[in-house]
């Protein structure tokens, strides 16, 4: 099977029903793409490695599954509408059955948000998948990491530590209970949307939440104080002792869920958003001046997660 057999097997196997704005597609030396009226274009791309963001006999469908849910997580995060992808993909060999399970996954999440592939490029080499989503948003109106301030609420969506811990329970060979939000990532972009005017600042969590919201703070130049009670828990949590839950909660990676700073005159959409979403969505804390992540414990006293001594996922990337 030659290169061309496998775009074309690429091209036929991801078209969407709907696709907004491509004057030109895959086939030619590039795509052409109406920007809707008025609005800005929003780019992110992410590569997934063999054997760094994926184990070796990770199925295809998941992949192909997976490398969209992260790209169309970032886009959520800024509060964009996604309507694009390019896809690069290295691949030790040109085997159809493959590829018909990995565009299956595509698939399966592109056509949930009305993503069309546009292009990209097929080489040989070690398994890798470099995927870039394009997407817009009415000029300023996108949701940052730089602009929460003081007394905005913390919310979370969706649990946490979920996809960390199923992760570890596969790596020691035990049934991963929950092993979903590992390999199926809901990307909120639903929720990012509806943000958009009304939270100060927002990230998607892919490097475990107290990571992710040093980020929001150093951006914005502020601290946090965090609730660890208020936590939002993953199922599979249920019955690890404190610290090890918490460590997966505050630590954990993959979660792609998002994190926004909220003026608390807002919190009343909370309910509205979560009810129409059918998204979870927890207060976990507040921004206070200052810097730094201050994490209370359920018995009030301040918690330090760098002294707690757990080994922090030193398997996940
Ligand atoms: P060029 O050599 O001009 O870059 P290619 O032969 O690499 O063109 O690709 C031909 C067409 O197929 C282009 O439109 C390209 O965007 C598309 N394409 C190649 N690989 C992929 C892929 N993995 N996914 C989607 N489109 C692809
Ligand atoms: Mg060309």
């Amino acid at each position: 099977m030659k290169e061309f057999q496998l775009i074309r097997q690429i091209q036929r196997e991801t078209s969407v029903a709907t696709s907004c704005g491509v004057k030109l597609g895959i086939g030619d030396d590039a795509a052409v793409l109406e920007v809707p009226a008025g609005q800005h274009l929003v780019a992110a791309t992410d590569t997934l490695n063999v054997g760094t963001h994926f184990p070796e006999d990770t199925s295809p469908y998941d992949i192909g599954y997976k490398c969209l849910a992260v790209n169309l997580s970032d886009l959520a995060a800024m509060g964009a509408i996604p309507h694009w992808a390019l896809l690069s993909l290295s691949l030790p060999e040109a085997d159809p059955e493959w590829m018909q399970s990995f565009t299956a996954g595509f698939k399966s999440l592109a056509q949930v948000h009305g993503v069309t592939l546009v292009g990209g490029d097929t080489t040989s080499g070690p398994l890798s998948i470099s995927l870039t989503a394009l997407g817009s948003i009415e000029p300023g109106r996108q949701l940052t990491r730089s602009g929460a301030k003081p007394g905005d609420l913390l919310v979370v969506s969706g649990t946490l530590g979920g996809a960390a811990r199923a992760l570890d329970l596969l790596q020691a060979g035990e049934p991963a209970t929950g092993q979903d939000l590992l390999d199926r990532p809901q990307p909120r972009v639903k929720l990012g949307q509806a943000l958009v005017t009304y939270a100060n600042a927002c990230i998607d969590i892919s490097d475990g939440l107290l990571a992710d919201l040093g980020h929001v703070l150093k951006a914005s130049g502020c601290g946090a104080r965090l609730e660890i009670e208020k936590l939002p828990e993953a199922d599979s949590l249920a019955g690890l002792g404190d610290e090890a839950r918490w460590n997966y909660q505050l630590s954990g990676g993959d979660d792609y869920e998002l994190l926004f700073t909220l003026p608390p005159h807002h919190k009343a959409l909370l309910p509205t958003w979560s009810q129409q979403l059918g998204i979870k969505l927890s207060i976990i804390g507040e921004i206070e001046e200052g810097e730094g992540v201050r994490c209370i414990s359920p018995d009030g006293t301040i918690y330090d997660p760098q002294k707690a001594g757990f080994e922090h996922f030193s398997q996940t990337p």
